[in-house]
């Protein structure tokens, strides 16, 4: 069974390790450079991005974890985690940074007030016919998708809310609170694949 890590400094740490260890994997609970060296693949929780921008650089996780992005190692961003794997952002608070790698620009807390969170089905060709059902929260859109960056869903209005590129998945909801576990298990058969 592939050894996974859930960065757990801030946001819905718990929800995705329950997650991934209903789905058989070796769940570590990374708070320290010593956990992530231990892993294969990194799932990045929904949460604050910016805190979790701050915490990872405090805590001298962040230029491992843009190493490992670099020698491709499977990682798995939702809502805050998305906005962590992003290139470009827009709306970020001063000073933020992200990890990098998806070649997309994500715009934070995209919808509009009345409509912050919400929820719904979403097709996800990728993972069948059967319609993701969703839980988005104060959720990021992908707004614009480079060239090296696959879009995997959308909402009707064209919003692009999932995306891949190369080892790295990120999307602007929550299927750890759905109950919705194929994304987590395309994640972990792509850390499998790399073993
Ligand atoms: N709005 C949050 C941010 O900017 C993301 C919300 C979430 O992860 N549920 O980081």
């Amino acid at each position: 069974m592939p050894r996974v890590g859930v960065l757990a400094l801030q946001g819905d740490v718990r929800e995705h390790v329950a997650m991934l260890e209903r789905l058989g994997a070796d769940v570590v609970r990374v708070r320290r450079p010593e956990e992530f060296a231990a892993v294969d693949g990194l799932v990045i929780p929904g949460g604050e991005s910016s805190v979790i921008d701050k915490l990872t650089r405090i805590f001298s996780l962040a230029e491992p974890i843009r190493e490992a992005i670099g020698r491709g190692m499977p990682m798995f961003g939702t809502c805050a985690g998305l906005i962590m794997l992003a290139d470009r952002l827009v709306d970020a608070i001063d000073g933020q940074q992200t990890f990098g790698g998806l070649d997309v620009t994500v715009r934070r807390n995209a919808f509009g007030r009345q409509v912050d969170s919400f929820e719904g089905q979403v097709q996800v060709p990728a993972l069948g016919e059967d319609p993701v059902h969703a839980a988005f929260i104060r959720g990021p859109v992908v707004e614009k998708v480079g060239p090296d960056a696959t879009v995997l869903a959308a909402l009707d209005d064209g919003s692009v809310v999932a995306v891949e590129q190369g080892s790295l998945l990120g999307i602007s909801f929550h299927p750890e609170i759905s109950g919705e576990s194929r994304f987590h298990e395309r994640f972990l058969r792509r850390v499998a694949a790399q073993g």
